[in-house]
């Protein structure tokens, strides 16, 4: 016997469902997998698709990984699944020593949310929660837009950057939701924002039209100052590939443990050094020390603050449990 492979499917629920494009969000489902070695020694990944972003299903990734059966032999995984594409391949990194292995989950301080982006409920709650976060220790604070009517939300924006301190930092994320005119209005407003050092800035905004608009949004990169990130354009390292052919030269938001293979991303980010921004798919605590471990070694520097200020948004304690406790709790 060679490498042993076993997986075991989770569901978890959200504290709060979580509004997303597809209408809401309540349980989590994924898979973890463990491989052991003749010599007894265990590496932990762990699927997190998000089918409405182009993943493949956990019912695709449990199918893939049944036909291995019970030996792992590092077969090749087809580019359809790029959420098992990241866990096979994360679990092997594991296996290899080169993930921190046992310690529990970093518990949330305000030390280490500085580098964390903290997430702002969408709409006018957002003035209210704004002051927790900062509280919290983030100095990056990402914004759902496109939510409500654009006259209120570019009001509530104008007192958001008045309310923060100078120095912290807004992502206006569109989700792709956006058209072409609000898209202009938007990027007005973030200009006229960032001309003005006393106020908060706006860091960029993200995905402003929809995936098939990469044109659009590359012509719009050049009319106005303020950045613009693709991210549902970007799901997996073929699209990051593609948008990079196409000339996309803005920021790119990736999400590890959609993206597909790890050393893929990795020869990617040493080919053409573009600007990253890393980012959660709401991963339990094994694919998220996998995707920060990718974060680490593939952001430029100085980095950009982290998309991962997750924890937290589920009913359950398992954010503090290690790799072990976790696959035995299931
Ligand atoms: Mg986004």
């Amino acid at each position: 016997m060679g490498i042993e492979l076993a997986m075991r499917p989770y569901r978890r629920r959200f504290a709060q469902p979580l509004h997303t494009a597809h209408g809401p969000w309540g349980w989590r489902e994924g898979l973890l997998i463990r491989l052991r070695d003749s010599q007894g020694r265990l590496g932990y990944g762990e699927v997190a698709p998000i089918p409405w972003f182009g993943s493949e299903t956990v019912a695709e990734a449990l199918a893939f990984c049944r036909a291995q059966g019970e030996e792992w032999r590092c077969e090749e995984i087809p580019d359809a699944l790029p959420a098992t594409q990241f866990g096979l391949e994360s679990a092997q990194a594991d296996l290899a020593g080169q993930i921190a292995g046992q310690e529990p989950a970093i518990p949330a301080d305000s030390f280490a949310n500085a580098a964390i982006c903290g997430l702002l409920p969408a709409g006018e709650t957002a003035l209210a929660v704004a002051p927790q976060r900062l509280a919290q220790g983030h100095r990056t604070l990402k914004w759902k837009i496109g939510v409500g009517s654009i006259a209120d939300e570019i009001h509530w924006l104008d007192q958001l950057v008045v309310d923060l301190p100078s120095d912290a930092r807004l992502r206006l994320d569109a989700n792709g939701g956006l058209n072409l005119a609000q898209a202009e209005q938007w990027l007005t407003v973030c200009d006229r924002i960032n001309a003005n050092p006393h106020l908060a800035a706006v860091e960029y905004l993200e995905q402003p039209l929809p995936p098939d608009q990469l044109a659009a949004m590359t012509a719009l990169r050049e009319r106005y100052q303020t950045a613009i990130a693709l991210d549902e354009s970007v799901a997996t390292v073929v699209q990051l590939e593609t948008c990079w052919q196409r000339g996309w030269r803005g920021v790119f938001v990736v999400k590890p443990a959609i993206a597909g293979s790890p050393q893929q991303l990795k020869a990617f980010c040493q080919k053409h050094q573009p600007r990253l921004v890393f980012s959660s798919a709401f991963e339990t605590a094994i694919g998220r020390r996998a995707a920060l471990a990718i974060a680490a070694r593939c952001s430029p520097s100085p980095a950009p603050a982290l998309g991962f200020g997750t924890q937290g948004w589920f009913a359950d304690d398992w954010d503090t449990l290690t790799p072990a406790e976790l696959w035995d709790r299931l």
